[in-house]
């Protein structure tokens, strides 16, 4: 908006093209005069040549008539006139094509040739003195016109000096002198009259050039931020690659994701969230040059678009300075929040040669940023587009994998080393794709919650263990505990804890069956909304277990602030037991641990005999492994219901509470 206001319009009632005409006419100015003259290979005359060819016509003309009709040979001084008013011309026409600057004497010399032989003609032909009033106001509101109200004054007072010297000496003033004195007056106030109606013309002409300016800006700029938007932005960019297609230079585009941009517009709402959009595009246009784009594509994408110049800082430069710029703290409305964005970088020409796969490939450079978590920025590399568009397919099936029947949960039991019997089993899920086979979830859980496919797919993961816990109770005199992963995208959800309680009401199972997995990673991004959401589950009777136990970078602190009742120990650290003494010396101390502050440990991985005997001499009475059971489907989970694991028969008995 603002930029239409400071934008330069045009007081001329001509308008630009002359101008353009004029800066393009003069691309050929090195070549012969002759040539450029009447032979111009790919360009229009411009105005003022234009004018200055006109005037050689009409005297070439006037000189053959002359010649013909015999009246006037070649001494006689109205042929001479003539012949000096064609040099004259032709004189100016080849000036202009030679020199592209718009000297202002060179129009005042026209002027002054135009009246000159107004003048001339006018005092020649004596009797006809009233007959070239209208050519002398033509020649002047003519040049006003053409050249501007400044001209226009300029001429007439010419005019009003050539024309009463004329009449003078024509006899007229003595003659009829009240015809005379009417005439001056006229030349006087006609030019008045046209200056006037000039005047006007002018300011309704910039008027409407204000009004399609802005329609103009409106149909390029996002409203909200006043950048170029993304029609705009291919404009723009195809301009930058043609610039730097004829200076063989390069170009860089960045394509700008904001991270986590839904989650501030959902706790801070779509105000704020427009308001740091604002910010952040401010932020953005001040680092960058005059000659670089920054646009809006819509939401919270953006890209900069910066020409190779040898003076002034680098692309490279410009992007460090535009991420340490960026990225950082706003405030919105009372609260403070920290912005991290992720940005894909193309280089033209190794990466493309026009705007669309440019920025398709910078889309998918943002995409591999994306995926290295927050404040990353990444060049486009050719691999990256199959693994992008494999990635985009798979997230289009998973939409359709629940209603299509394609996810399933399989289980795995833990088995507890007291008893050798199932005790709990962990849902897992796994996704039968019809051209990839079965696929973990480590493929797709992570496309699951950025899609936020992750909230239907959980409700329906936790919905299927219960039911398997229901048919579990109905064969087996032994409970089972089913545990559930969560990932952190489920546990920000308003309605999580009331969703998990009208599914343990559905099932009609009491509450305690159910155990819910969650890292300590996901616990720690809102460590206050965390405790809160625990006391909730805790009070509805659901248990809580930390899975993945010492990879994450838990403290103590939290360990006690947080109300956990299972401990899973992470694999890596079951592996190397027990040769591995550090190893053994850690999952001692946090047995030691779980005993102290009352959670039950469960150790995850156990795959051979040597762990498992460790495991239970050292008191771990719950374990999961390949060594008991891989996950398995329902039915053959349920035929676990009357197993009994052998557990370390040395040792059974040493194992603690
Ligand atoms: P996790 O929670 O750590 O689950 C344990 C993983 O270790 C499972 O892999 C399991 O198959 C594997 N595992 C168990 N015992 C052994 C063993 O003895 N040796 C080896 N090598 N591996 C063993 P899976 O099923 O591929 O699951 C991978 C991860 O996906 C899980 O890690 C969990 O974080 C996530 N996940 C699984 N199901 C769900 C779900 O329904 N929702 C969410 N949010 N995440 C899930
Ligand atoms: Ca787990
Ligand atoms: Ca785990």
């Amino acid at each position: 908006m603002q930029q239409t206001a400071s934008r330069h319009i045009s007081g001329q009632v001509l308008p630009a093209t002359a101008e353009r005409t004029e800066t393009a006419a003069h691309a050929g100015n090195r070549q012969a005069l002759w040539q450029t003259l009447f032979f111009r290979p790919n360009g229009r005359l411009n105005q003022e040549q234009g004018q200055a060819l006109a005037r050689i016509l009409l005297a070439a003309t006037g000189c053959a008539i002359f010649l013909v009709i015999g009246r006037f040979g070649y001494g006689e001084t109205p042929f001479l006139v003539t012949l000096v008013y064609l040099l004259g011309s032709a004189l100016h026409l080849s000036f202009v094509t030679r020199h592209k600057n718009r000297y202002l004497w060179r129009r005042y010399i026209v002027i002054v040739l135009d009246l000159g032989l107004a003048t001339y003609v006018t005092a020649y032909f004596e009797n006809a003195g009233v007959a070239f009033y209208p050519l002398f106001l033509w020649v002047m509101v003519g040049n006003g016109i053409r050249y501007g109200q400044h001209y226009m004054q300029f001429a007439t007072l010419l005019g009003l000096l050539g024309f009463s010297g004329a009449l003078a000496t024509s006899g007229l003033l003595s003659s009829q002198p009240g015809t005379y004195i009417g005439l001056m007056f006229g030349l006087v106030l006609m030019p008045k009259f046209f200056l006037v109606m000039i005047d006007r013309l002018t300011e309704a002409n910039s008027k409407l050039q204000a009004q399609r300016d802005e329609a103009e800006f409106m149909a390029t700029h996002d409203v909200l931020t006043g950048l170029p938007n993304r029609a705009y932005l291919h404009t723009r960019i195809h301009q930058s690659l043609a610039r730097a297609k004829r200076g063989q230079r390069e170009l860089t585009i960045a394509f700008i994701d904001l991270d986590a941009f839904k989650e501030i517009n959902d706790s801070f709402g779509h105000e704020y969230g427009d308001f740091l959009l604002a910010q952040v595009a401010e932020a953005m246009k001040s680092v960058v040059r005059e000659s670089d784009t920054v646009a809006r594509l819509g939401g919270d994408e953006f890209v900069v678009v910066i020409e190779d110049s040898e003076d002034g800082p680098g692309a490279d430069t410009l992007i460090e300075r535009l991420f340490s710029c960026v990225g950082r703290y706003y405030s919105i409305g009372e609260y403070e929040t920290f912005v991290t964005w992720s940005c894909g970088l193309v280089v033209y020409p190794r990466d493309g040669n026009d705007v669309h796969t440019l920025l398709k490939h910078a889309d998918t450079a943002m995409y591999a940023a994306k995926e290295k978590g927050p404040n990353h920025f990444v060049f486009y590399d050719p691999s990256m587009s199959q693994q992008v568009s494999d990635q985009l397919a798979l997230r289009d099936e998973l939409r359709q994998a629940l209603d299509r029947g394609q996810l399933e949960v399989y289980y795995q039991p833990i088995v507890d080393a007291c008893s050798g019997r199932v005790s709990s089993a962990e849902a897992l899920l796994r996704w039968n794709h019809p051209q990839r086979g079965l696929l973990s979830p480590t493929q797709f859980i992570e496309i699951a919650e950025h899609s936020g496919l992750i909230t239907p797919i959980g409700r329906w993961v936790v919905g299927e263990a219960l039911a398997t816990a229901a048919l579990w109770q109905a064969v087996s005199d032994e409970p089972v505990t089913m545990h559930v992963n969560v990932s952190a995208h489920q546990l920000r959800m308003d309605s999580f804890v009331d969703e998990i309680r009208e599914l343990i009401d559905a099932s009609g199972l009491p509450s305690c069956v159910l155990d819910l997995e969650v890292t300590e990673s996901a616990l720690l991004q809102d460590v206050g909304r965390a405790e809160q959401l625990l006391v909730q589950l805790r009070e509805i009777g659901v248990r809580v277990a930390l899975d993945d136990f010492g990879t994450g970078f838990s403290s103590l602190s939290y360990l006690k602030r947080l109300p956990v009742d299972v401990i899973k120990v992470d694999k890596s650290f079951i592996d190397e037991v027990p040769a591995n003494v550090r190893d053994c010396a850690l999952v001692d101390a946090v047995l030691t641990l779980g005993d102290r502050l009352d959670h039950a440990i469960v150790a995850e991985g156990v795959e051979t005999e040597s762990q498992r005997d460790w495991l239970v001499m050292h008191g771990c009475r719950y374990l999961q492994g390949f060594l008991f059971s891989r996950p398995v489907p329902r039915p053959r989970f349920l035929d676990l219901t009357d197993a009994v694991f052998e557990t370390a028969p040395t040792a059974v008995a040493s194992v603690g509470s």
